[in-house]
């Protein structure tokens, strides 16, 4: 892949850039870092470096394409949710195989997601949407609970909450509605900030799906089992264990569901990652969106002689078939240490005791000591994350709660 150059899209607030940045580096392609802020040295290498208005996909994708004019681009590579806009827009313009723009942006957002959905009658939840100019104590009248309320736009769970009554139902508007006046959540927001997202809520066991879009068809990755219950009111996101163990069955019906969701939605190429939840009525698609796994969790994942999760999406950005690719199949998976309380991180112990816990590959903290932590509904970050590999999904499972059970944060309430 000499002579290539790809364009990472890495919001300064991603965990992915050193893996993307370190998957370019073993294909031997040229990465120049696309960001919203300006990079350390990025005058005295400018092939390196381009700082873009990630905010404004059309102004971003204009930014790309005057880069592209001066040094040729080969692929432009999303992170997140938001990238993925971005990236579509400029592979377009770039002339690049991508997804068509509006169908990225849907998958941004969860209530014009949920509405493509129903209208190609893929499994979801039924839903309503509200402002916040609405009567919360009206809106909680008409409800079949129990319920869950969401912004449209955020990711992570944030701002997701549970609501089992009328009571309830109004404290978690008000919950949200608050978040969504937070400054830096409105900046992001525009107009779908007024927006409160409300759905059934759909009991079942929940699976996240890590797929490839290969000119629409899907190809699966892995699918990992959620096995912490996900039953709010609030939702964290805990351990991920591939493979499943949902029968053979099931899992070929979620594979399904997540493919009829992309289809729905007009995604046709590159990385898809969705979350399914499953119950006596099969799949139903929570989320689907246009960009590979969050946080540090491809960790778990090595495919073919090795290659990460991001080579290969490297990989078939850049025009090599990646069809025949499979997961190496040693169980895996991976722990996102939630914030257990409001506070600020003053030190983390027994991180050597949990790294030495049969199964576990390495333990990572990513919070900052000295720095506030933030716990869900209102956060977005985690404390950390656990790695391990076994020879059952079971044993993946207890070596992360073991390790966890070892570590101790030391949280100084905050002020
Ligand atoms: P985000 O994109 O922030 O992760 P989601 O809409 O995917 O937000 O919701 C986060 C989590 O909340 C889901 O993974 C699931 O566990 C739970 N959840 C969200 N919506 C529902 C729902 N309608 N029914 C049951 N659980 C839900």
């Amino acid at each position: 892949m000499e002579g290539k150059r790809v364009l990472l899209l890495l919001p300064t607030t991603t965990y992915r850039a050193h893996d993307f940045i370190r998957a370019a580096g073993h294909l031997g392609v040229e990465t120049v870092v696309g960001s919203d802020r300006k990079q350390a040295l990025q005058d005295l290498q400018p092939t390196r470096g381009v700082t873009l208005e990630l905010r404004d996909p059309e102004k971003a994708a204009g930014q790309i394409a005057a880069f592209d004019a001066k040094h040729h681009l080969s692929a432009v590579i999303p992170t997140d949710d938001e990238t993925a806009v971005v990236s579509a827009a400029a592979s377009a313009r770039l002339g690049l195989p991508h997804n068509p723009p509006e169908a990225a942006r849907a998958a941004r957002r969860k209530d014009v997601l949920r509405r493509v959905l129903h209208d190609a009658h893929v499994p979801t939840p039924r839903f309503s949407l509200m402002t916040l100019e609405d009567d919360p104590g009206a809106a909680a009248r008409k409800q079949i609970f129990p319920v869950v309320l969401k912004p449209t736009f955020l990711a992570a769970s944030r701002g997701v909450i549970r609501a089992d009554d009328a009571e309830q139902f109004v404290a978690a508007f008000r919950r949200i509605a608050a978040l969504l006046g937070q400054s830096d959540v409105k900046e992001h927001g525009g107009d779908a900030g007024r927006l409160v997202l409300v759905e059934e809520f759909v009991p079942g066991v929940e699976v996240a799906l890590e797929g490839i879009l290969l000119a629409s068809r899907l190809k699966v990755l892995a699918l990992f089992d959620k096995p912490d219950p996900l039953d709010g009111p609030f939702f964290e996101e805990t351990i991920y264990v591939t493979p499943s163990r949902l029968s053979a069955r099931v899992q070929k019906a979620i594979a399904a569901t997540t493919a009829s969701a992309a289809r729905a939605l007009g995604l046709r190429e590159g990385p898809v990652h969705a979350e399914l939840r499953v119950n006596d009525r099969g799949p139903w698609l929570i989320e689907v969106a246009a960009r590979s796994i969050g946080g540090l969790c491809s960790r778990t994942l090595r495919f073919g002689t090795g290659l990460s999760l991001e080579e290969v999406v490297l990989m078939h950005a850049l025009g090599r078939d990646v069809r025949a690719l499979r997961r190496q199949p040693r169980p895996a998976g991976v722990m996102m240490i939630p914030i257990p309380r409001a506070g600020v991180l003053r030190g983390v112990s027994g991180l050597t005791a949990a790294r030495l816990v049969p199964g576990i590959e390495d333990v990572t903290v990513s919070a900052t000591i000295g720095r506030p932590l933030v716990p869900l509904p209102e956060g977005a970050s985690y404390l950390g994350f656990i790695f391990a590999r076994a020879k059952t999904p079971a044993l993946v499972e207890a070596a992360l709660r073991r390790a966890h059970a070892r570590l101790a944060f030391d949280i100084e309430p905050a002020g």
